[in-house]
C-alpha cells in the first residue's frame, strides 16, 4: 500500500463573493514533503492557502489531508483536523509573552501538561532564541525571532500539514537564512510543508518540488532539483 500524501488538492476552484480568484488548481504535498507555491503579487497563492484552510467560498473540486475529503469543512474542523497556517503578517499576539503565545497553539490540548511540554521543548530545541526570550513580550523580539514564534505556536498544533505565507517577507538577510535553516530542519523531521514564497533562492533552498503560479492558475511545476541556474533566471522574471 501507498502512504496517502499529506495534502492532494484536485480541480480546485474559489473566490471572493461571486469572483473566481483561482481556477481549477491541482497539487499535491506527499508525507513528509515541502513544496513551495511561487509566483508574482496577486497571482493567487494566498488565496490558494485560504481555501485549503475553508477560509473562503470553495466552489468546486476536492481537497484531502492524508486520505480524508476536507473540501467544504468549516475552518475551524480543518484546524482541528491537523492543517496549520502560518499567516504573512505573522499575528502573534505581542504584550502576551514568547511562551504564552506558544502555549496559544496547544489550546487543542486541553491542558495535557505531558503533551504541551514535549511539543514546548521541540520548539525550543528548533529555536533556542525562542526558548532564551520565553518570558519576555513578543513586541521586544526582532521580525525574524517572532516569525520563528509564529512557526513555533503552529508546531504546537503538531499539524499534519504546516502551511507558511511568506515567511521571509520584511526580514534581514540574516534573518532569512536562519528561516531557511529551519523549514529545512523542520523537514528533516518529517513535517509536510506547503510554502509560498516570492524568494525563488529561499524556496528552492528548503523544498523538493515547486508550483508556478500565475493569473490564480498553475502554469509549471518541477522538481527542485531540476531548476538549473537557467530555470531560475527564467521563473525570476516570471516573478519580476
Ligand atoms: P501576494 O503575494 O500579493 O499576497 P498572492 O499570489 O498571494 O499575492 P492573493 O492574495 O491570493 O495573491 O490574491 C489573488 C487575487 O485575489 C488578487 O487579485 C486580489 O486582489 C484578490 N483578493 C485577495 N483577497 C481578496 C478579498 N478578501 N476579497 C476580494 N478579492 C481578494
Amino acid at each position: 500500500t501507498t502512504t496517502p500524501d499529506a495534502l492532494g488538492v484536485s480541480g480546485l476552484t474559489a473566490g471572493y463573493g461571486r469572483f473566481d480568484v483561482i481556477h481549477d488548481i491541482s497539487l499535491r504535498v506527499a508525507r513528509g514533503e515541502a513544496v513551495a507555491l511561487l509566483g508574482p503579487n496577486g497571482a493567487g497563492k494566498t488565496t490558494i492557502l485560504r481555501a485549503i484552510m475553508g477560509m473562503l467560498r470553495h466552489k468546486h473540486g476536492t481537497i484531502r489531508i492524508d486520505a480524508n475529503d476536507i473540501s467544504g469543512l468549516p475552518a475551524h474542523k480543518i484546524a482541528r483536523g491537523h492543517v496549520a497556517l502560518v499567516p504573512e503578517g505573522r499575528r502573534l499576539f505581542l504584550n502576551q509573552t514568547v511562551e504564552d503565545n506558544l502555549r496559544l497553539g496547544g489550546l487543542h490540548l486541553r491542558g495535557d501538561r505531558a503533551a504541551t511540554e514535549r511539543l514546548l521543548s521541540s520548539v525550543f530545541e528548533l529555536f533556542p532564541v525562542v526558548e532564551r526570550y520565553r518570558t519576555r513580550p513578543a513586541t521586544a523580539l526582532s521580525g525574524g525571532e517572532q516569525q520563528m514564534v509564529a512557526i513555533g505556536r503552529m508546531m504546537m498544533s503538531d499539524p499534519k500539514l504546516m502551511l507558511l505565507d511568506e515567511p521571509s517577507l520584511g526580514l534581514a538577510p540574516l534573518a532569512i537564512q536562519d528561516m531557511a535553516r529551519a523549514l529545512i530542519t523542520l523537514r528533516e523531521r518529517g513535517q509536510s510543508i506547503l510554502l509560498v514564497e516570492q524568494r525563488v533562492d529561499l524556496a528552492l533552498q528548503v523544498c523538493d518540488r515547486v508550483y508556478v503560479v500565475n493569473g490564480g492558475r498553475i502554469v509549471r511545476e518541477s522538481a527542485a532539483s531540476e531548476i538549473d541556474a537557467a530555470g531560475r533566471e527564467l521563473i525570476d522574471a516570471y516573478l519580476g
